[in-house]
């Protein structure tokens, strides 16, 4: 089924693309679920943190508190103050000098009838000490005052073993507080009291009803996880403060995560859908255009090549085949240059240059059917050169073969580019001559023989003339094409025997007075 590598590398690039998704599915099913688990220890551990950070914030205020308290020289002014009824403003400007750098936001003096020392502006302070002192032994507790939540911390001030009252600091929880701690919860603070929230980060829920149900609360149609931050002091009427988680915002995140899966899963599919692409064109198409180009080469074709950069191996592969086909191509040219030449060779007659026997065999059906298709004649020329066993005897055989040439030449200048003519041997020659009529034939062997005779061949600086006899006849276009060349041959050599027998030199047309004068014999053999 998987046989081609095509169908492999469709089949696992597809199984690496739900690889792939299967993997990012995973990944938003199980970090969806690490979020909304994250976002719940997120809740409560930033609840705990809250606790902890108030927890030292009350201490570090209790401590500022009993170090004014522990101060010898306060509580020699308190007492001045308090009970010999001195000038208070000895006792600010010592307080200013020894504890002006604290960092408190308001403190105040409550003397043992619950008035406040120092600074009548902190009346509202000292009364809530005082309130407070009747029902809580607690050093801390919280306050709503006229800038907000108060954190109070207190202590009771005494001069030797005699009590004065009470010194008390605070530091206030404003909005500014309330953002400080935001920054490291990532949700949101309210301070609620009675059931309303009095200040939050979330100011458009400052005033609104907040009745927790299953620690949510729904502010302005959106879903707060919530969760108390126990305080110091507190009781039912005392504030509450509340660190809240936004649904709508775990929601929010949990859309850009999966809105950065789903663009990873795309990146990731366009990654694998790109690579099987590149692969497929870079490995997968050369080797198809390779295996077409075999299989032309397999049925005898050598097709050409163009050449690639040799970028990869592929391409190296190609180019090697490509030189391979090229040295193929210049081999098969040389043999069919070869080829060519022996089928030349193998008709021609080596001495003359002109066609021998055996071509006459091959091109005389094509001629005929020549000559019958367009009502042509078909003249057949015999010639046999007088007396030339004379020749050969007196100028010896190397003349003879030139004359034998010079006979060639005179032939080939003598006759048209359609005729043929061939060397049967020895010193007869045949010629194939088409014409419209019989006369054809017969003018062309009366200039052959004028031409042989006006033109000697020099030998030595001896003059050997030679003249020829012809015999002419017409090849029967009723006849086959084999029986026709029988009987043009037959007839020819006729024409010539006569030629022969009347003195040489001379062109006889074949008729059939000759044919009484026939042998038996062949003339093709
Ligand atoms: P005739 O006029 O009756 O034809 O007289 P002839 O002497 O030409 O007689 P014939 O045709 O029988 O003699 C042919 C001679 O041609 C015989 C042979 O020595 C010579 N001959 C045949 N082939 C070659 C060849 O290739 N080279 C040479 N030099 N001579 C050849
Ligand atoms: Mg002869
Ligand atoms: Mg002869």
């Amino acid at each position: 089924m998987l046989s081609t590598y095509r169908a492999r590398l469709i089949f696992y690039t597809s199984l690496l693309t739900l690889f792939l998704l299967a993997t990012l599915a995973y990944t938003y099913v199980y970090s969806r679920n690490a979020i909304l688990e994250q976002a719940e220890n997120n809740i409560t551990n930033t609840a705990r943190l809250l606790t902890g950070n108030i927890e030292m914030e009350e201490n570090e205020l209790l401590h500022y508190a009993e170090v004014i308290r522990d101060d010898p020289r306060i509580q020699e002014y308190m007492f001045m103050v308090t009970k010999v009824g001195a000038e208070q403003n000895a006792l600010r400007r010592l307080f200013e000098r020894n504890f002006g750098w604290l960092p408190i936001e308001r403190f105040v003096f409550v003397d043992l009838n619950g008035q406040a020392q120092l600074d009548t502006q902190n009346a509202d302070l000292a009364n809530a000490v005082q309130e407070h002192l009747k029902y809580s032994e607690n050093e801390i507790f919280y306050t709503q005052g006229s800038q907000g939540l108060e954190l109070v911390a207190w202590a009771p001030i005494a001069y030797q073993g005699t009590p004065l009252g009470t010194v008390a600091v605070t530091h206030i929880l404003n909005s500014g507080w309330l953002s400080q701690h935001q920054n490291y919860s990532g949700g949101h603070l309210f301070i609620e009291k009675n059931n309303v929230v009095q200040l939050s980060t979330l100011p458009q829920s400052e005033g609104k009803t907040f009745l927790p149900r299953d620690n949510t609360l729904v502010i302005d149609d959106d879903i707060y996880q919530v969760r108390a931050i126990p305080l110091s002091g507190e009781g039912m009427s005392s504030p509450h403060l509340w660190h809240g988680l936004s649904e709508q915002e775990m929601l929010n995140q949990l859309t850009r995560h999966s809105q950065l899966i789903l663009a990873l899963a795309i990146l990731g599919g366009l990654a694998v859908l790109t690579m099987g692409l590149m692969i497929a064109r870079n490995f997968n198409r050369p080797l198809s255009q390779l295996m077409h180009i075999t299989k032309a080469v397999t049925q005898g074709a050598l097709p050409t090549m163009g050449r690639a950069a040799e970028t990869n191996e592929i391409n190296t592969l190609a180019n090697r085949f490509s030189e391979m086909l090229q040295s193929l191509r210049e081999k098969q040219e040389e043999i069919d240059r070869v080829h060519k030449r022996l089928e030349e060779s193998a008709i021609t007659d080596s001495l003359t240059g002109l066609h021998n026997r055996r071509y006459l065999k091959q091109i005389f059906p094509k001629l005929f059917a020549q000559a019958q298709r367009e009502l042509h004649c078909l003249s057949g020329l015999m010639l046999d050169l007088d007396y030339f066993k004379r020749i050969n005897d007196r100028h010896g055989h190397l003349a003879g073969d030139l004359c034998l040439a010079h006979m060639g030449q005179i032939l080939k200048e003598s006759c048209r580019a359609s005729d043929y003519v061939f060397r049967m041997g020895g010193e007869e020659f045949l010629i194939l001559s088409m014409s419209d009529s019989t006369l054809g034939g017969e003018l062309l062997a009366e200039k052959i023989r004028s031409a042989l005779r006006k033109n000697p061949v020099t030998y030595k600086q001896t003059r050997i003339c030679m003249t020829t006899s012809i015999g002419v006849s017409v090849a029967d276009n009723n006849l086959d094409a084999e029986a026709a060349l029988t009987n043009l041959l037959f007839q020819a050599d006729k024409a010539l025997y006569a030629a022969k027998n009347k003195g040489r030199n001379r062109v006889i047309i074949y008729n059939h007075s000759l044919y009484s004068t026939s042998t038996t014999q062949d003339a093709m053999s």
